[in-house]
């Protein structure tokens, strides 16, 4: 038999990949827990659990057999005129989780489709009630994801280039941190002033594609306070940070003013399936009813609230609210932090921070090499059994729930190997 690597060159094109210079993928047959394996057999800890989804494990026997379960009662139905079981499950038991004032979830299938959704929410929801609001203010650096509206409220240029002209209209501000919170409010006011804004679209607390940059609760907060004041929607992307990962349920725990909607994807599935909910407050919802059918939100994906999504997304709960969970959480959010205590005075470290689960080094490079140093980086991790994959100058790990002590230590391991290496 050819190699899988070498059929797959033939026949398939790879997302963020370019053909041309990027070495062949690596062929993966199996995964468990904290590790996958390649075709040669050899494994690798999941230091990032699959881009933030496989958060109680790969193959978590919870969740596959409430998969399996549910396939032998109804497989899928649309979900336009129909109802299902999961779906409603799911709701009933995610809403009470959820920051305070959620009252509705909507469902779509992949973290870009719930932006997608927020972002013509928050038009319509003004254009229901006969005002023309056009743009969207959004953090510089953010990232939301890859279709053309989530791709307007992204700030990181390197993937928007050719599609600039075709964007949305979008007004950025800085994220607010404890010395210009002040200033970036006043920005925001001004561009209250003098734009029609829809909505204000954020990642609370953490800026996952942008090198996992931290900022201020209070500050955010401010923000939220002063959109809300305009009736501007709050739209928090808790794609990444949702279901525990900076140390509370969902990052918006950390503010006083909840979000309008909150979209959440990634772990939501315990990284078996795409599916993902786009959830609103009581009043987006009821913006929505009328006598006139326009008004409604029509927008829907063929295969919105499939039932194994949902069945695997009510496993995923419990685990999410069992002791064992709770407890491996708060072991790593500790060893993290003594992680940063000690590497954050090494001389390539620039910062090292950790909230929650999530840990990040931004090493002290010059930018120049940032290209080779990035692969060289890569290559060496992959090569120590660590799959962890640097953002900029960025090292950074967020592991499975679930990872053993040894296997973490082995994460600490290479990211320290590491500051020896550039
Ligand atoms: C991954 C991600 C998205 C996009 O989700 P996809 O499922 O890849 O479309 C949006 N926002 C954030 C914060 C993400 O981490």
């Amino acid at each position: 038999m050819e190699k899988l690597t070498d059929r797959d060159q033939k026949c398939i094109w790879h997302p963020l990949t370019q053909h041309k210079t990027a070495k062949p993928p690596i062929g993966i047959t199996k995964a468990k827990g904290a590790l996958i394996w390649d075709d040669k057999g050899k494994a690798y800890i999941d230091g990032i659990a699959s881009w933030y989804t496989a958060m109680y494990g790969h193959c978590n026997e919870r969740i596959t057999s409430a998969i399996s379960e549910q396939m032998q009662q109804l497989d899928f139905v649309m979900f336009s005129g129909f109802t299902h079981e999961p779906a409603v499950q799911l709701a009933e038991e995610l809403l009470p989780l959820l920051p305070g004032n959620q009252a509705k979830l909507f469902f779509n299938d992949n973290g870009s489709t719930a932006i997608e959704a927020a972002i013509k929410m928050s038009i319509q929801y003004h254009h229901n009630k006969d005002q023309k609001r056009d743009t969207i203010i959004a953090f510089e650096d953010g990232f939301h994801g890859d279709t053309f509206g989530a791709m307007s409220a992204s700030g990181i240029s390197s993937y928007n280039g050719p599609f600039e002209d075709f964007l949305l209209k979008v007004v950025r501000i800085p994220v607010p941190t404890e010395e210009n919170s002040e200033e970036v409010l006043k920005q925001l006011e001004v561009l209250i002033t003098t734009h029609a804004c829809c909505s204000f679209v954020f990642e609370p607390l953490v800026q996952g594609a942008a090198g996992m940059k931290f900022h201020s609760p209070t500050g955010l907060d401010q923000l939220i306070a002063k959109c809300q004041e305009a009736d501007i929607l709050c739209i928090a992307d808790e794609i990444m940070t949702g279901f525990g990962k900076t140390g509370k349920n969902f990052a918006s725990d950390y503010l006083k003013n909840d979000p309008d909607i909150i979209c959440l994807s990634k772990a939501l599935t315990a990284g078996i399936f795409p599916l993902s909910i786009t959830s609103c407050n009581q009043k987006v919802f009821d913006a929505f009813l009328s006598n006139e059918v326009s008004k409604g939100f029509f927008h829907a994906h063929t295969y919105s609230a499939h039932p194994l999504g949902c069945a695997a997304a009510l496993a995923g709960l419990e685990l999410l609210q069992s002791m064992e969970i709770k407890e491996s959480q708060k072991y790593i959010a500790q060893q993290h932090q003594e992680f940063v205590n000690r590497v954050q005075h090494h001389p390539k470290v620039k910062n090292a921070r950790a909230i929650g689960v999530i840990l990040a080094v931004d090493l002290d490079l010059d930018m120049d090499r940032y290209g080779s140093v990035r692969d060289k980086l890569y290559d060496f991790f992959m090569e120590r059994g660590v799959n962890l994959r640097p953002l900029g100058n960025t090292i950074y790990t967020l592991p499975p729930y679930v990872i053993s002590k040894e296997q973490l230590q082995q994460v600490y391991d290479a990211m320290e190997g590491a500051l020896e290496i550039v």
